[in-house]
């Protein structure tokens, strides 16, 4: 696996992704235990573990991307807000040590945890073949 990490392969393809967006800085892609529909990830290509050992213009350059998928989230599955989630250290409940944000929408009036569950492959591939741009 490319440098032992799992984000890393999948931005080398060696592990496939339902993939929402994609330019030169950031893949973006949709979380497989979804906190809601079109719970995305949106990952740097270069790898850094974390907030603290990334650089400041590559962060400014994938918080740009982060915005840019959150507005088209926004956009394309009319959520009413969203959250943005970037955990560092195992002890705040990383588990995948390569810098990445997550994009939770929220739905008004809808029922929700923080506590993914497995989603459906199948609704997943259809979604991001949906909402990808
Ligand atoms: P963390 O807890 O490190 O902030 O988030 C890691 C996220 O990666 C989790 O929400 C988990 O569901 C997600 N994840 C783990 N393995 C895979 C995978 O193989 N593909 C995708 N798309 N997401 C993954
Ligand atoms: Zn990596």
């Amino acid at each position: 696996m490319k440098n032992n990490c799992l984000f890393c392969a999948i931005t080398a393809g060696e592990i496939p992704s339902f993939k929402v967006y994609e330019d030169d800085v950031v893949l973006a892609y949709l979380d497989i235990n979804p906190f809601s529909e079109g719970h995305t990830l949106v990952v740097p290509k270069a790898h850094s573990a974390g907030l603290l050992d990334t650089d400041d213009a590559t962060l400014a350059a994938v918080v740009a991307r982060v915005r840019k998928v959150a507005a088209h989230l926004k956009d394309v599955l009319g959520c009413d807000g969203f959250n943005i989630m970037q955990n560092n250290g195992e002890a705040a409940g990383q588990t995948v040590m390569h810098l990445h944000f997550h994009i939770i929408p929220r739905y008004a009036g809808k029922a929700f945890s923080f506590a993914g569950e497995k989603g459906d492959m199948d609704k997943l591939k259809a979604l991001a073949e949906r909402i990808a741009f």
